[in-house]
């Protein structure tokens, strides 16, 4: 039996993020990002001062024993990331956390424990979860899988276009390279590596607008 997700995953800067809340928009669904689950473990971690070069998983277990983590329904209707009762914002989104995530998130005791935490929201109902494993691990029943990708350079080209900031040839292969590398981290480790599930969708937004891809995807969905 199908779930009720709108799975979709892609590598890093492919624009899925953006897709899946306009699309979330369209259909009055929640947008659930996992991208940022990971992100606020990571945070957390560098707010603990915990190095996980050095401390092995014994003090990561015992900080997720301690910590509350989920998405919270606010008066706009936007699902927003509390973790120990504070909301998460722009704080996730640094170059240092960006830096590390993709080593938190290859962690199995990690993995493990959102893992559980987002299985829980399909009790929400229909919803739009985004990620690297939404399709292949969290949801294989999923009643919708979509991949989103786009070339690397698109990529870089978009996520600093996206910061409004003037750049070079030089930032922009430095921003490719950092893509690449996350990419690269996700694509390679043990458990739910990024891939593209063998029944979802695959959508190359190289040369298409964001508008055009949601609605390659509304003209997937039968609703
Ligand atoms: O989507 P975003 O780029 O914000 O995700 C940050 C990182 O979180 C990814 O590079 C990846 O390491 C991790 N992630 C993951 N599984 C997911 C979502 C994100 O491993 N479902």
């Amino acid at each position: 039996m199908f779930v009720n997700v709108i799975a979709i995953d892609g590598p890093a800067a492919s624009g899925k993020s953006t897709v899946a809340s306009l699309l979330a928009e369209r259909l009055h669904i929640p947008y659930i990002n996992t991208g940022n689950m990971y992100r606020a473990i990571t945070w957390k971690t560098l707010h603990c001062g915990i190095d996980l070069k050095k401390s092995g998983t014994a003090e990561l277990n015992t900080m997720l024993d301690h910590t509350e983590l989920f998405y919270q329904e606010n008066s706009k209707g936007e699902f927003v990331l509390v973790i120990d009762g504070a909301a998460l914002g722009d704080e996730i989104r640094t170059a240092e956390i960006a830096g590390l995530v993709s080593t938190v998130a290859a962690m199995p005791v990690v993995r493990a424990w959102l893992l559980e935490r987002q299985r829980r929201m399909a009790e929400l109902g229909l919803i739009v979860m985004e990620g690297r494993d939404i399709g292949t691990v969290v949801f294989p029943d999923a009643e919708y899988k979509f991949f989103i990708t786009a070339s690397p350079t698109i990529r870089a080209q978009r996520r600093l276009q996206q910061s409004g900031e003037t750049f070079d040839g030089a930032t922009l292969k430095s921003v490719a390279r950092d893509i690449a590398e996350r990419d690269r981290i996700d694509s390679t480790r043990k458990i739910a590596p990024l891939r593209q599930a063998e029944d979802a969708h695959l959508i190359d937004t190289t040369e298409l607008t964001i508008e055009q891809v949601v609605e390659l995807v509304v003209s997937e969905l039968k609703m």
